[in-house]
């Protein structure tokens, strides 16, 4: 028997600004800056959506959504993943696991961590034991340490049903 396995990784970045919502996952984080973005900025959600395009093959988050079309303007991610899960589910696809690290220095999210964990689970239709988010610093170095932006990292693998 041999079983059809893909991997895909996503990476993100947005540019932090005063006075925008922290969307992290789906979950709004009381924070005195928030993503400067065409749709709600959040990074996670569009690592996720990039890592399963990356591992069924099917292009890229801007090829689906081009921040040019004013229909995505302030738009919410997780209604984006759906759509794109859609897409991967179509392939045939299901999700193995999915491993997530976010890169920020503040604020600190460790009580939002389940609910970002849940919203991703329940968006790809699995289980939430399948589902990891981390956090980590950069100990004040580069754009994340500085709290200029924060940025999120995505592996994941899907199996063929
Ligand atoms: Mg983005």
């Amino acid at each position: 028997m041999t079983m059809d396995f893909r991997i895909g990784t996503g990476f993100d970045v947005h540019r932090l600004a005063e006075g925008r919502k922290l969307l992290l996952g789906g979950v709004e984080i009381p924070s005195q800056k928030g993503s400067l973005a065409h749709s709600d900025g959040d990074v996670l959600l569009h690592a996720v959506i990039d890592a399963l395009l990356g591992a069924a093959a099917l292009g890229d988050i801007g090829l689906h959504f081009p921040d040019t079309d004013n229909k995505f303007k302030d738009i919410s991610s997780i209604v984006l993943l759906k759509e794109i899960w859609q897409l991967v589910k179509e392939k045939g696809f299901v999700l193995a696991n999915l491993d997530a690290t976010l890169i920020l220095e503040k604020p600190k999210i460790a009580p939002y961590i389940n609910n970002m964990k849940v919203n991703i689970a329940a968006t790809l239709e699995t289980g939430v034991e399948k589902i990891s988010v981390k956090a980590t610093t950069t100990e004040g170095l580069g754009f994340t340490g500085t709290g200029e932006g924060v940025a999120a990292q995505v592996v994941l693998l899907l199996a063929a049903t």
